[in-house]
């Protein structure tokens, strides 16, 4: 097995050889080096192919360090704060038998009778938040909604659900949106920018010039309300939504 030696550290490289046309060299999230080359590959070429890509993979071992250092640290960071519609709220949770959720100005207290109970401060956090969630939803797409009355006639179904890697999707024919849990811990304007995009494609399916023209007419600034979903402090708070899903309409 090929070793390269960075930082005083041994790195292992795997090889893999399978039906591929070409040799691929691949670092994983933790650090883990691997190479996939034709069955057909000569050994001594594939030496040398690995020898001269040593340099890559330091300058990428490095890279991926010092990613994983920084999620680290916003991971620390963020310990016990609860992003809620664009805010961060200090979560504090008390010993108190009536199992509820207050907001005071930047805290969010949980009273719960099992102060060390995990499980059960997510489900009081859950009791809370979803039904919130439902009429925050619920009052940003009765805002957005008029402003697309003329092209989307009959009111789509909305549906709020764990989505991994968008904010929302439509379906046209089934007249549905579905809008991701994750939305909540945004500023409102961000999250009516998602439903405003999904209900601009009933009349604009692709992201054309199109589709950018008539979002842009109808909310001038959403490059500005978009941009504050990239926020990734936010990422670290997600509650875990599994198994939570309910219709608006
Ligand atoms: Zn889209």
């Amino acid at each position: 097995m090929p070793v390269i030696q960075h930082n005083g550290k041994e790195y292992h490289i795997i090889v893999h050889r399978k039906k591929v046309k070409n040799i691929n060299f691949r670092i994983s999230k933790n650090c883990e080096l691997s190479v996939s080359a034709p069955l057909n590959c000569p050994d001594e070429y594939l030496q040398n192919a690995i020898k001269s890509r040593e340099q890559w993979f330091r300058e990428h071992i490095d890279k991926v360090q010092r990613a994983r250092r920084e999620r680290e640290k916003l991971q620390g960071d963020s310990k016990d704060v609860f992003w809620f519609l664009g805010k961060s709220y200090r979560l504090d949770i008390v010993d108190d038998a009536r199992n509820e959720v207050r907001i005071e100005a930047d805290r969010i207290i949980i009273l719960q009778h099992q102060k060390d109970n995990k499980y059960l401060t997510d489900l009081i956090l859950k009791k809370w938040l979803l039904p919130e969630e439902h009429r925050i939803l619920l009052e940003a797409f009765e805002r957005i909604y008029p402003l697309c009355n003329d092209f989307v006639p009959q009111k789509p179904l909305v549906v709020v659900k764990s989505l991994k890697t968008k904010w929302g999707i439509c379906y046209i024919r089934r007249n549905q949106i579905n809008l991701s849990h994750h939305l909540i811990h945004y500023p409102i304007e961000s999250i009516e920018h998602v439903i405003l995009h999904e209900l601009v494609h009933f009349k604009h399916a692709n992201h054309g010039a199109e589709f950018y023209t008539l979002l842009g007419r109808l909310m001038p600034d959403w490059k500005e309300r978009k941009a504050k979903l990239k926020n990734p402090e936010v990422a670290f708070c997600y509650l875990d939504m599994r198994g939570f899903t309910y219709r608006l309409f």
